[in-house]
């Protein structure tokens, strides 16, 4: 995989949902498929728009995130790839990638997805358990569920199943028989996700209510520890925080902001990170759809905000997100460079581990990013 300082990836955001989940702190809203014809119709413009501020540059990804973009139709999506692929040259190796609704699995629809030149999906399962889905608020069951990995991967080579564990009173033996579930098909990659409780959804506000809507943190570790010990056990290899590959089959996408490569963020509400002459820009676009179609036409461009970082937010946000990652920070990298480090601390406390160049959290220390990443930068 490309890793180079002229590489790009392309994340492009599906605001519709059919239905808004309880715990979703996402760009999202409810709608049950509207063409979008004029959305997609603003994202061309608006990556032509990119293109001029990156200039050429070798695209390792292309995403596309929601919301639920499989409530887009081939062409949509076939249009998108195009236009990126006609801006910046595609290298040989370029994963794109959906994340799909279970809801949505359909032969057609998906095989239309692979011919329009997407090699990748992730299917948003979460739990095969009809209980835990109703109350994670989904609309698909368990029946659904694996259904949808089924033909995922009978149409696609790399699939990728998230799944979301840590609901409240769940058992070890509960998850454990989602992954087994889980790991019955021929999927390559598993992303395995605690449910948050975040501010501003349905789940933050009944938790401010006193509902108890996830696990206490022993539990929350047992968990994780159970995930991790079935997925190697199945031949998975841990290469993130919550993500598992099996074979050489990482998500380039998510890679690309592990490991600092910048970002072009399409569509409402959609996150970037370019670097232009020594400056890293953050971008975010308009949030809504009817306010980024209508900058995009003012404008030529559905950017909201975008501000350059200060260096040492590019140097935190490079270890908070190289940390996560099992071969950890490259100490060498620009945004890094001429900064004292305060590694020994660290290492004494177990939290961090160093390899030449490279520091690495070790299993302690995943748990204590935030910290790591304080300390590590404390000069
Ligand atoms: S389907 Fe996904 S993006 Fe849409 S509301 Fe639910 S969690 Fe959020």
């Amino acid at each position: 995989m490309q890793r180079h300082r002229d590489s790009l990836a392309v994340y492009i955001h599906w605001p519709f949902c059919a239905r808004i989940c309880p715990y979703c702190d996402f760009n999202v809203y409810k709608s049950k498929g509207a063409a979008g014809d004029d959305l997609v119709t603003a994202m061309a413009l608006d990556l032509k728009y990119w293109r001029s501020v990156t200039g050429p540059r070798a695209l390792t990804s292309i995403h596309f995130g929601g919301g639920t973009p499989s409530l887009m139709r081939p062409a949509q999506i076939q249009t998108l790839i195009d236009m990126c692929k006609e801006l910046w040259s595609a290298a040989p190796d370029i994963e794109i990638g959906l994340e799909a609704n279970p809801d949505d699995a359909e032969a057609a629809l998906w095989s239309g997805y692979k011919a329009a030149g997407l090699n990748r999906l992730s299917v948003g399962i979460q739990s095969f358990d009809d209980e835990v889905l109703k109350f994670l608020g989904r609309n698909h069951d368990g029946a659904a569920a694996r259904r949808a990995l089924e033909l995922a991967c009978s149409i696609f080579d790399n699939v990728s199943a998230d799944l979301i564990f840590g609901h409240a009173g769940q058992t070890q033996m509960a998850w454990q028989s989602d992954l087994d579930t889980a790991l019955s098909f021929p999927m390559t990659h598993l992303s395995a996700y605690q449910l948050t409780i975040e501010d501003g959804t349905a789940f933050g506000r009944a938790a401010r209510r006193g509902t108890a809507l996830d696990v206490d943190e022993n539990m929350s570790a047992a968990l994780y520890d159970v995930t991790r010990d079935r997925l190697s056990d199945a031949g998975f290899s841990h290469y993130e925080v919550s993500n598992y590959e099996r074979g050489d089959t990482r998500s380039a996408h998510n890679m690309a902001y592990w490991t600092g490569i910048d970002y072009v963020g399409i569509g409402p509400g959609a996150h970037g990170r370019i670097t232009t002459d020594k400056t890293r820009l953050a971008t975010v676009a308009q949030m809504t759809p009817s306010g980024y179609i209508r900058a995009v036409s003012e404008a030529g461009h559905g950017g909201e905000e975008r501000h350059p970082l200060r260096a040492d937010e590019v140097a935190e946000e490079y270890v908070m997100m190289g940390l996560r990652i099992r071969e950890g920070l490259d100490l060498k990298h620009s945004s890094l460079a001429g900064k004292v480090l305060n590694i020994e601390d660290l290492e004494e406390a177990g939290w961090v581990a160093r390899e030449h160049d490279r520091l690495k959290a070790t299993d302690k220390g995943r748990l204590v990013l935030n910290e790591i990443t304080r300390q590590l930068l404390l000069t």
